[in-house]
C-alpha cells in the first residue's frame, strides 16, 4: 500500500550559508538585547579560562621551584575564585542563548504553521501531512540545538582561541609556532568534511520526514491494516523507512567521530612536540619549567574549543540542513487561490448568464469552465451552469465524472482555467476569499469532526456562530439526539468523532453549516454514507437546511433529489443533460438509465 507513495524528495533545496545564516538572522534580530548581553559576557570568560593555567604558572615558578610556601594559599584561593566565577558567568550566558533559541524557534513555528495555513488544495494534494508535522517540529528542533550549542558559543571559543594563540606567542614565539604546525592539517580537514556532511544530513532529515509521513498515515489508518491482516507488510515499510534513516544516521556518525578523532590525534602530536622540543629548551636553559605546564595546560585548552567547535560543527551543519527545508517550505507561495490577488486574466466574452435578461435573479453562473488538476488533463471541459437565488440545482453522473470537482471549483478551492464563476455578475476571482466563504457553507461527504465539545464542532469556535449552535441544532433535528447524551452539548467528541455514528457526525456537520448561515449551500454526497434508517432523519435535516438557500448538491441517491428545480448529469468532465426529473425521465437520456438502474426492482 505504501509502497510507491508519494514521499519527500532527497533534496529539498541547496541554499548557500550565507543566505541561510542571513535569513536566520533576521528571526535572531528581534533579541538582539539579550543576544548583544551574552556576547558582553564573553571577554569575562575568556580572561577567566586564559588566566588559569597562568596562575599555574606563577605558582610553579614563583614558589614551588624557590621552595617558596608562603603566596601559594593566595594563588590557590585565586584560582578557585577565577574557576567560581567563570561558572557564574557561563550560567548566566548558557540561559540567556537559550532563552533567546527558544524565542526565535516560537516564531519561526508560528510563522511556518500560518505560512502552511495559506497553502493552497493543490500543495497539499502533493505533501504528505507526516513531512509537514516533521518540519514544525524535529526540524525547528534541530534549529534549537544550534542555538543552545552553537553559535554565540562558537564565537565565545573562537575569542579564547585568538586569547590563548597570542599568549601563547607571548610566552614563546619557537614554542608556538611548533605548535601551531598541526593547525593547517586540520583546517583542511575540517573544510573538506563540510560538504560530506550537509549532504549526509539532508538525507536524515528527509528520511525523517518520510518516517514521520509513513507514521500519520500508518496510524490514522490503524483500522483498515488490521481488517485487512496488513500489519506484517505495514510493519516491513515500515522497517524499510527506518533503515533507510538509520543508514542516513551512519554517515553523520562517521564523520563527527573521525572529525573528533582527528582533532584528538593532533592536538597529542602537538603535545608530543612540545614535550619533545620543549623539554630541551628547559634543559638548555631557555624556558622555565612553569612556562613548559602552563605551555601544555594551554595547549590542552587550544585544543578542547576545536574540539567543541568540530562537535558543535556537526550540529551546525545538520541545523544548516533543516534551515534549508524550512526556508523552502517559506518560500513555497502555491498561495490558496485568493490569498493572493488573481492574476490579470483575459477578458472572456460577456458570459451568457449575465447578459440574459434575467440576470437580476441569477445568482450563481458557471460560464464555460474548464479545469485540470494536472498540466492538460481536463477533468471539467465547458462546463456551464445557472442557478437562480434560492434555486435547488442538483448534479448527478458516474463517479469520476466530476461533480465534486465542480463544487470545489464553487468554494474555490482551486481556480477554474479557463472561464469564468460569477456570484451575482461578481467573478469570484474578484472577491475577497474569506467572505466568498463565508457566503458558502460547504457539507462534505464524509465530515470532519475536531477534538472538543459537539457545540464546539458545531460552531468551530466563531463566536456569532456560537449564538445559534441550539437553534442549529434543532433546524436540522439534531437536537433530539444531542439532548439525549448525558452531557448534552458539552458531550466530547474524540478525534475525527469515532464516538459518533457516520448519522450523527452527518448531522452535526450539518448543524455546523446552518450556524454559520450561509446563503449557500453546497452538499456534496451528504447522505451518501449513512444507513437508509437515518436517512429519513437526515433527510428532513437537509430540508431544515436547505430551506431558503441556494443550493447545489450533489446526490447519489436519485430518490433524494427528484423534487430538485434542475438536475444538471455531467458525464466525463462535461454537462450531458440538464431540466427536471420529469423531463429528464421523458428524454430517455442518461438520467433515465441511471434512475433505471437505482430503482430497478
Ligand atoms: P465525482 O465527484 O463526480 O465522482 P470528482 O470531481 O471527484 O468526480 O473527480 C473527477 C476526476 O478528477 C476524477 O477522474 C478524479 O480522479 C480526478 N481528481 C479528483 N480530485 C483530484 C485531485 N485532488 N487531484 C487529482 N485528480 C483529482
Ligand atoms: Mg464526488
Amino acid at each position: 500500500m505504501h509502497f510507491g507513495g508519494i514521499y519527500e524528495d532527497e533534496v529539498v533545496g541547496k541554499m548557500y550559508d550565507r543566505r541561510l545564516m542571513g535569513r536566520f538572522f533576521a528571526y535572531i534580530l528581534p533579541y538582539r538585547r539579550t543576544l548583544v548581553s551574552a556576547l558582553a559576557l564573553l571577554p569575562f570568560i575568556a580572561v577567566t579560562k586564559l588566566s588559569q593555567p597562568w596562575i599555574l604558572k606563577m605558582a610553579i615558578d614563583g614558589h614551588i621551584v624557590k621552595g617558596q610556601m608562603e603566596g601559594l594559599p593566595a594563588l590557590a584561593a585565586a584560582f578557585l575564585g577565577i574557576i567560581f566565577a567563570e561558572s557564574l558567568l557561563m550560567f548566566a550566558q548558557v540561559y540567556m542563548l537559550t532563552w533567546v533559541g527558544q524565542r526565535v524557534m516560537y516564531d519561526i513555528r508560528v510563522q511556518l504553521f500560518t505560512h502552511i495555513q495559506r497553502l493552497s488544495a493543490r500543495f497539499f494534494d502533493q505533501t504528505p501531512v507526516g513531512s509537514l508535522v516533521s518540519r514544525l517540529t524535529s526540524d525547528i528542533e534541530v534549529l534549537g540545538e544550534m542555538f543552545a550549542a552553537g553559535i554565540v558559543t562558537v564565537v565565545g571559543d573562537i575569542l579564547v582561541l585568538a586569547g590563548i594563540v597570542g599568549i601563547m606567542l607571548w610566552m614563546n614565539v619557537k614554542l608556538s609556532l611548533v605548535t601551531f604546525s598541526v593547525l593547517p592539517l586540520l583546517i583542511w580537514v575540517a573544510f573538506s568534511f563540510r560538504n560530506w556532511m550537509r549532504v549526509a544530513f539532508r538525507q536524515v532529515r528527509s528520511r525523517q520526514a518520510n518516517l514521520s509521513a509513513f507514521l500519520t498515515e500508518s496510524l490514522g489508518g490503524m483500522a483498515v491494516v488490521q481488517l485487512f491482516n496488513r500489519e506484517r507488510d505495514e510493519a516491513k515499510e515500515f522497517q524499510r523507512l527506518n533503515k533507510s534513516y538509520v543508514e542516513a544516521n551512519l554517515p553523520v556518525i562517521t564523520w563527527d567521530a573521525a572529525l573528533y578523532a582527528v582533532v584528538e590525534s593532533l592536538s597529542s602530536v602537538a603535545v608530543a612536540l612540545i614535550i619533545w622540543y620543549g623539554g630541551g629548551e628547559i634543559i638548555k636553559g631557555t624556558l622555565s619549567f612553569g612556562a613548559l605546564v602552563a605551555f601544555i595546560q594551554y595547549i590542552e585548552k587550544f585544543f578542547s574549543p576545536i574540539r567543541d567547535l568540530s562537535a558543535k560543527y556537526s550540529v551546525m551543519q545538520g541545523a544548516m540542513a533543516s534551515l534549508e527545508r524550512v526556508f523552502t517550505l517559506l518560500d513555497n507561495k502555491e498561495w490558496e487561490p485568493g490569498a493572493v490577488p488573481a492574476p490579470k486574466r483575459e477578458e472572456v466574452a460577456a458570459p451568457a448568464c449575465v447578459s440574459a435578461p434575467q440576470n437580476a435573479l441569477q445568482s450563481i453562473c458557471f460560464n464555460d469552465v474548464w479545469f485540470a488538476y494536472n498540466g492538460e488533463d481536463y477533468v471539467l471541459k465547458g462546463v456551464s451552469l445557472q442557478m437562480k437565488r434560492g434555486e435547488k440545482v442538483a448534479l448527478v453522473g458516474e463517479t469520476g465524472g466530476g461533480k465534486t470537482t465542480v463544487t470545489r471549483l464553487l468554494s474555490r478551492l482551486y481556480d477554474v482555467q479557463r472561464g469564468s464563476i460569477t456570484i451575482d455578475g461578481t467573478d469570484l476571482r474578484d472577491m475577497p476569499l474569506q467572505q466568498l466563504r463565508r457566503r458558502i457553507g460547504v457539507v462534505l461527504q464524509d465530515p470532519y469532526l475536531f477534538s472538543g465539545t459537539i457545540a464546539y464542532n458545531i460552531s468551530l469556535g466563531d463566536p456569532e456562530a456560537m449564538k445559534r449552535v441550539e437553534q442549529a441544532a434543532a433546524v436540522v433535528g439534531a437536537d433530539r439526539f444531542i439532548r439525549e447524551l448525558p452531557k448534552g452539548y458539552d458531550e466530547e467528541v474524540r478525534e475525527r468523532g469515532v464516538n459518533f455514528s457516520a448519522g450523527e457526525r452527518q448531522l452535526i456537520s450539518f448543524a455546523r453549516a446552518v450556524a454559520f448561515d450561509p446563503e449557500i449551500l453546497v452538499l456534496d454526497e451528504a447522505t451518501a454514507s449513512v444507513d437508509t434508517a437515518s436517512e429519513r432523519l437526515i433527510q428532513q435535516g437537509l430540508e431544515g437546511l436547505m430551506q431558503g438557500r441556494t443550493t447545489l448538491v450533489v446526490a447519489h441517491r436519485l430518490s433524494t433529489i427528484r423534487d430538485a428545480d434542475r438536475i444538471a448529469v455531467i458525464h466525463r468532465g462535461e454537462k450531458a443533460e440538464e431540466g427536471t426529473h420529469a423531463e429528464l425521465m421523458a428524454a430517455r437520456g442518461l438520467y433515465y438509465r441511471l434512475y433505471q438502474l437505482q430503482f430497478k426492482d
